[in-house]
Order: C-alpha cells, then sequence, then structure tokens
C-alpha cells in the first residue's frame, strides 16, 4: 500500500505533461506545468537531448506516475501483463485501468486518482455488494462498482460527485445512476484515452 508523498507538480514537470494529479487546481491558472513549463531542479531550463533509452524511461515513469503506481508494483503489472495472451502493451494499460482507484476517478467520482485513492483506503465503495478497501484491487468486466450506503450521505462525497458529474465517462464503464456503475468490458487500446506510448515501455522492459 506504499504511495509517493512527494510533490506532485514536480511529476507533471518532469515529465512535461499534465498528469491531472491536484484536481481542480490542474484545470485552473494556478496548474504549475502551466506556470513554469519546465523540469524541476537545478538544471530544469537546461536543453539535453534525450537518448533513445531515457525516452523510454520517461515513457514508463509517465505511465507509473499517471496511475500512481510504484516501480515494484509497476514491473509486477508489466510481468501479468507479459504472460497474457495479446500485446503486451495493451495489457500493460489495460491492467492499469482495471485497478479500483482508476475506476472510481472515471466513474467521476474523484477529482484526480490521489483523490480516488484515499476515498477507496477509507472505505466508501463497494464491488458486487461488499466493501472494498484495496485501491489496486483489479475490476473484471460485469463487477458493480458502488458508492457504499452510509458515504451517499456524505457531504464531502456529494460535492465530489456533484463537481465531476460533468467529466465524460468512458464507454467501458456503464454509470447507471451517479452513485453506482458497471464494468461493461474491460477496455480496449482505443478506450483508453491516456498519452502513453506503450510500446516505449515494452522495449524499456524488453532490454
Ligand atoms: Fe500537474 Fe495538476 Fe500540478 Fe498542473 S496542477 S502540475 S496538472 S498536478
Amino acid at each position: 500500500m506504499a504511495r509517493y508523498t512527494g510533490a506532485v507538480c514536480r511529476l507533471c514537470r518532469r515529465e512535461g505533461q499534465k498528469l491531472f494529479l491536484k484536481g481542480d487546481r490542474c484545470y485552473s491558472g494556478k496548474c504549475s506545468l502551466d506556470r513554469r513549463a519546465y523540469a524541476p531542479g537545478q538544471h530544469g531550463q537546461s536543453r539535453k537531448k534525450a537518448s533513445e533509452y531515457g525516452i523510454q524511461l520517461r515513457m514508463k515513469q509517465k505511465a507509473r506516475r499517471y496511475y500512481g503506481v510504484l516501480e515494484s508494483q509497476f514491473h509486477h503489472y508489466f510481468e501479468i501483463a507479459e504472460r497474457k495472451t495479446g500485446v503486451t502493451g495493451e495489457n500493460l494499460l489495460r491492467l492499469l485501468e482495471s485497478r479500483l482507484d482508476n475506476v472510481v476517478y472515471r466513474c467521476g467520482w474523484a477529482s484526480s486518482r490521489p483523490e480516488a485513492r484515499q476515498l477507496v483506503v477509507h472505505n466508501h465503495f463497494t464491488v458486487n455488494g461488499k466493501k472494498v478497501n484495496v485501491p489496486s484491487y483489479l475490476v473484471k468486466a460485469g463487477d458493480v462498482i458502488a458508492i457504499c450506503d452510509k458515504s451517499r450521505a456524505s457531504e464531502k462525497i456529494k460535492a465530489v460527485v456533484e463537481a465531476c458529474a460533468s467529466r465524460p465517462k468512458p464507454e467501458w464503464i456503464s454509470v447507471a445512476d451517479t452513485m453506482e456503475a458497471k464494468i461493461v468490458n474491460l477496455p480496449t487500446r482505443e478506450q483508453i484515452d491516456v498519452p502513453i506510448e506503450e510500446h516505449l515501455i515494452v522495449e524499456f522492459y524488453s532490454k
């Protein structure tokens, strides 16, 4: 259950791309990347040509940070993806998308993936009627994810759900009402809208 606890805006600046880790702030003029669009640190503004390895490494780090997964777990997902039939890179993204914290974010029940993770840990969701507080829990097609009865009355949860109501929901999740959703199918690559070139990650781990 370990997680990154440092400054998250640094991560976006390092990757040169918005990773949307801070909810509303990411869409406001306060976004650090909008204000300082260069890598953090003393040499952040110096220009260096990235090597092939450097490009692959950055893509792997970006994917990891996008989904809030530490290195050991990310590598574990890669090993599972490699063993599955099909394209390894797509399998990897599908696994990451299947995480319960990501699904909660996709359903519009949290303003960012880190917030979704926290809400999951705090026992606000059920999967097929049973409480699940493990962010890395992998959902399956047909699973019903819901905000648990007690949490539905919480002002905080109601405010988050209302604030995120207009965010588009992915095709692979059917959000029937604002408090319950069903996994229609695990996503195909076309249904995963992340700025990640997964083949670079596969090349990185294949060295
Ligand atoms: Fe990234 Fe959001 Fe911070 Fe902007 S505000 S740098 S998108 S975490």
